[in-house]
């Protein structure tokens, strides 16, 4: 019992009494005051004692029976004991039957049971004694019988009490037995049931985080439940005390708590707060304590209560209350409130504190009649609300309606109001539920939009007529790169619709840049910056141009592309004026390359800045030079200073030169370099620096050294030739220096006699020296003749007539004609033939080509040895000379040999003569040939251009 009470605390204590106060059953009492309903449903009717359950009663019949049969039986028996034994055994028999009757069937039987006794000892005892014929005195009993039956009748009554008395309690002890081995049964199931309830209890207090506790004031003592130790997180082994409550609760409600428990103490009356604990982690648990007091017999005052951890319930309700906060701040900063129309009651169950600003009145007033709200609203928008929520519950189908309210101020409010019926299980609309939303500066600003969209609009048809009569196309194209927007001008161009343009802008691309145009276009969009392609667009009379394409992207406000907005401009002409540029800047190339080896240029300060790589005709690549000045890489710079001042000075004066040659270092010998260069500007007369081309020109001044000496050498062999061919002439020339001389003689002596006279003839002697004269100017031009031939002098090209040439020529030979008895003609152009020559030289071949045609005609005996000089210019107007022979000719397989050095036929020739002379001819720019005769012999013959051409 003790651990009952202490575990289910004062109230949920069952007093179990058991009370054995009568004989006639037990009675169990079951007392408490707060019993679980659980409990007081189903363990009653567990723990009902079953009193049914009783030994059978034997019946009054069967009892008094039972009285008659015992009499019967000892009369037998006395009969018996009588008749074999010979004795009186009647009254203890009768006593027996007595005794018998009294325990079996009660004290009335037992007194039946005397009463028969009696009639027996009638039987026995009165006379005719052992005769059942009826006997007039019934108390005609012998006297000595008399004692004897007053203390039958004594001891029989005495024994039948007794024994009925004995036999009643032996019955009730019985049933007393079985009603306690019943109530001992029920005793084990109540208390299984209380241990179960117990633990439901328990359980079910763990669930709830409800404790129990008990207090009794009077001793201070108290006593928790699990849960409650659990809830204020001490250990069940800790008695509670009211300082520990107190001691475990929050600082802050620590007084309040004192307070509660004081006045508790004091009047008993019940008490229900709630507090706070300050858990030893520092959390907080709100606890909900409720207690109901109680007088004990002794007047002493008991709570019994429970305390309910409510932490959670207080924090939902505390986040609830942050919620509701932030909703009526959320309405307040959005001008937005709520409302709850009640269908029945037809009124208005709920509005938020924003209802009342938003008509106009004081939030704290809240008894504002639905009247006031209703003459708020402008009367023309009234009716359509009215109209609206009806609806709403007749369709239950949500609402939104637009009004306007007019506040006293004279402003008008624009409200959006959507409606919400709420319908009950039994599909009825219970409750409209909705919300206000101040939307006055909606509308304000749709209408600021409105305007701004119409200006926008203008500025659009605007910005579409500038748009559409620029010449530039403009268009527009999604993320995907699909144009959504043509600019008029494109649809014109490219023939096509706006419709057509989403998906058929690539037809008007030209087909061989589509694919690398859409790399581009993919590339541009990858990259999500602006960009610029070229393509061909096709125009809608199919004549392809080439467009700039200009693509720019949008971006929304979190950074992706919205659109690409672009243009595509005609760039037909301009490309092919790049073109022609091109061509033309190629063909300069082309020009200035092949005309030299390379190509430079040079800043303000002579240095070179750029150089082609061509250089490497000199040996050296271009980074090698560059920064360096020209008679810094020049290695000539020092021998020729003067060269090198001119040059200097021409490029600070900023003039072009031309074929500027110096030396520089080459890999294994100097290498000559020739370079023009031209100064150029910047648009306003800057000097910037100069631009030109090198050449390598080694090769050639080689070539120039190398014609050098051979033109030496030409000249010392010609010279060597020419004295060979006075050495063959000596006798000619011995007879022309002769016949003068002898003439000299002559006329000398002629003279003397014409002097020598006595009368002197002086006219005659006069004309003698005359001619003295002229053979000493003849004999001296022979002599001036040969020694010019003779002479080793420079070549020196002075304007000459051939025919001069060939005049001094002939009076060369002229003796050499004589002896070798060849006739000589000439044919000889009148007019002058004036070349550009060398005198001496060009004799030597007119002397060379007649000699030659002289010996070819010495083996001819047949025919006359003729020799023709012809002179006069050919079809080209250029000076021609021939010499034709009618000697041995020439043979076709000869012809080209002729000119050969060192080819002759003759024993004591040198074959020199016609290479020589070729190579005069040469060198005058001529050309010398050799063809056969129609008849016999040959003709040699030489052009050379006429001295006026040359000079043109
Ligand atoms: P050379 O007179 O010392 O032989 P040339 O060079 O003057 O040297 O002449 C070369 C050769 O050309 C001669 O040996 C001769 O065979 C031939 N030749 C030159 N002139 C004539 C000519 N007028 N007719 C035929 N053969 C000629």
């Amino acid at each position: 019992m003790d651990d009952a009470s202490s575990d289910f605390g004062f109230g949920q204590t069952f007093q179990l009494i058991l009370s054995a106060s009568s004989v006639e059953g037990v009675v169990i009492q079951l007392g408490s005051c707060q019993q679980p309903d659980f409990l007081s449903g189903t363990s009653k009717e567990m723990i009902k004692p079953d009193l049914t359950e009783r030994p059978p009663i034997p019946s009054t019949i069967s009892c008094y029976a039972i009285a008659v049969l015992s009499v019967a039986v000892a009369i037998i028996a006395t009969e018996l004991i009588s008749r074999l034994l010979h004795a009186e055994a009647i009254a203890s028999s009768m006593l027996c039957a007595v005794i018998f009757a009294a325990w079996f069937g009660g004290f009335g039987p037992a007194l039946m049971a005397i009463t028969l006794a009696l009639l027996a000892f009638h039987y026995y005892l009165v006379d005719p004694i052992s005769s059942f014929t009826w006997k007039q005195n019934l108390f005609a009993v012998g006297i000595s019988e008399v004692p004897r039956l007053i203390l039958f009748c004594i001891t029989s009554l005495f024994v039948a009490f007794t024994i009925s008395a004995q036999r009643k309690a032996t019955e009730a002890v019985q049933r007393s037995r079985d009603g306690l081995k019943v109530a001992i049964e029920d005793q084990k199931q109540f208390e299984a049931a209380l241990l179960q309830s117990e633990m439901y209890l328990t359980e079910a207090q763990r669930l709830s985080r409800t404790g129990s506790f008990g207090w009794n004031v009077s001793n201070g003592e108290i006593v928790w439940s699990d849960e409650t130790n659990r809830i204020f997180q001490i250990d069940r082994t800790t008695k509670p005390t009211l300082e520990s409550i107190v001691q475990r609760t929050h600082p802050e409600d620590r007084a309040a708590v004192q307070r509660t428990i004081d006045r508790a103490s004091i009047d008993g009356n019940d008490f229900d707060h709630e507090y706070r604990l300050l858990m030893p982690d520092g959390t907080v648990k709100y606890l909900h304590a409720v207690a109901r007091g109680a007088r004990d017999a002794s007047g002493g005052i008991e709570f019994v209560g429970a305390v309910m951890d409510v932490t959670a319930a207080r924090e939902a309700e505390r986040k609830l209350r942050r919620s509701e906060a932030y909703l009526a701040e959320s309405q307040r900063l959005s001008h937005s409130s709520s409302w709850a129309w009640d269908v029945r009651r037809r009124e208005f169950v709920y509005r938020s504190a924003e209802v009342y600003p938003l008509f106009g009145f004081d939030p704290e007033k809240a008894d504002v009649p639905m009247q006031a709200f209703q003459d708020r609203i402008l009367p023309e928008d009234r009716r359509r609300i009215i109209e609206a929520v009806p609806r709403a519950i007749r369709d239950k189908a949500d609402f939104e309606i637009d009004f306007r309210i007019a506040l006293p101020d004279g402003s008008t409010k624009r409200v959006r109001s959507v409606g919400h019926p709420v319908v009950s299980s039994d599909g009825d609309v219970i409750e409209v539920i909705g919300t206000h939303v101040d939307v006055t500066e909606q509308y304000a600003a749709r209408e600021t939009l409105q305007r701004a969209f119409d200006e926008i609009k203008k500025s659009e048809d605007r910005l579409r007529l500038v748009i559409d009569t620029i010449p530039t196309l403009v268009w527009r194209a999604g993320p995907d790169g699909n144009p959504d927007f043509l600019s008029q001008p494109a649809l014109d161009y490219t023939g096509l619709s706006q419709r057509q343009a989403g998906d058929g802008w690539l037809r008007a691309f030209h087909p061989d840049d589509l694919t690398s145009m859409l790399e581009k276009w993919r590339a541009i969009r990858e990259s999500g910056m602006r960009g610029e392609l070229e393509a061909r667009l096709r125009r809608f009379d199919g004549e392809y141009r080439w467009f700039l394409f200009h693509a720019e992207p949008l971006y929304d406000e979190v950074g992706n592309i919205t659109k690409w907005y672009g243009s595509a401009t005609d760039i037909e002409d301009r490309k092919r004026a790049e073109e022609a540029l091109r061509e033309s800047e190629q063909r300069f190339r082309d020009y200035a390359e092949t005309a030299s080896d390379w190509l430079w240029e040079t800043g303000p300060d002579h240095r070179i800045t750029r150089i082609s790589d061509h250089l490497n005709a000199v040996g050296f690549g271009p980074s090698g030079v560059i920064g360096l000045a020209r008679w810094e890489v020049a290695t000539d710079a020092e021998s020729e200073p003067e060269k090198w001042r001119l040059h200097r000075a021409t490029l600070d004066a900023h003039h072009p030169f031309r074929d500027f040659v110096y030396t520089v270092k080459g890999i294994r010998s100097p290498v000559y370099v020739r370079t023009s260069g031209k100064p150029f500007f910047d648009a306003s007369g800057n000097f910037l620096g100069y631009r030109g081309t090198g050449t390598n020109i080694t090769a050639t001044i080689r070539a120039d050294h190398a014609e050098q000496a051979l033109r030496e050498a030409q000249a010392e062999l010609a010279h060597v030739t020419r004295m060979t061919t006075l050495g063959e002439l000596t006798a000619s020339i011995a007879h022309e220096v002769n016949q003068p001389l002898a003439a000299v003689i002559a006329n000398a002596e002629a003279c003397l006699s014409w002097l020598d006279r006595a009368n002197p003839e002086m006219d005659a002697a006069r004309r003698s020296v005359e001619w003295i004269i002229d053979d000493g100017n003849r004999a001296g031009e022979v002599i001036r003749r040969v020694r010019a031939l003779a002479k080793k002098g420079d070549i020196e090209r002075v304007p000459l007539d051939v025919k001069d040439v060939v005049r001094e020529a002939i009076a060369l030979v002229q003796r050499e004609l004589i002896t070798r008895g060849v006739s000589l003609q000439t044919d000889l152009a009148p007019d002058p033939a004036m070349i550009l020559g060398d005198r001496v030289q060009l004799q030597q071949v007119v002397v060379n080509l007649v000699m030659n045609g002289i010996e070819a005609m010495h083996p001819v005996t047949d025919r006359p040895r003729e020799l023709v000089i012809r002179t006069g210019r050919d079809e080209a107007h250029r000076v021609f000379l021939s010499v034709t022979d009618r000697g041995v000719g020439i043979s076709a397989d000869r012809a080209d040999r002729l000119f050969k050095a060192f080819f002759t036929t003759k024993s004591s020739g040198m074959g020199m003569g016609l290479s020589i002379c070729r190579s005069i001819v040469e060198a005058h720019g001529g050309r010398l040939s050799a063809s056969r005769n129609e008849g016999p012999g040959a003709t040699f013959q030489f052009v050379l251009p006429s001295h006026k051409e040359d000079a043109s």
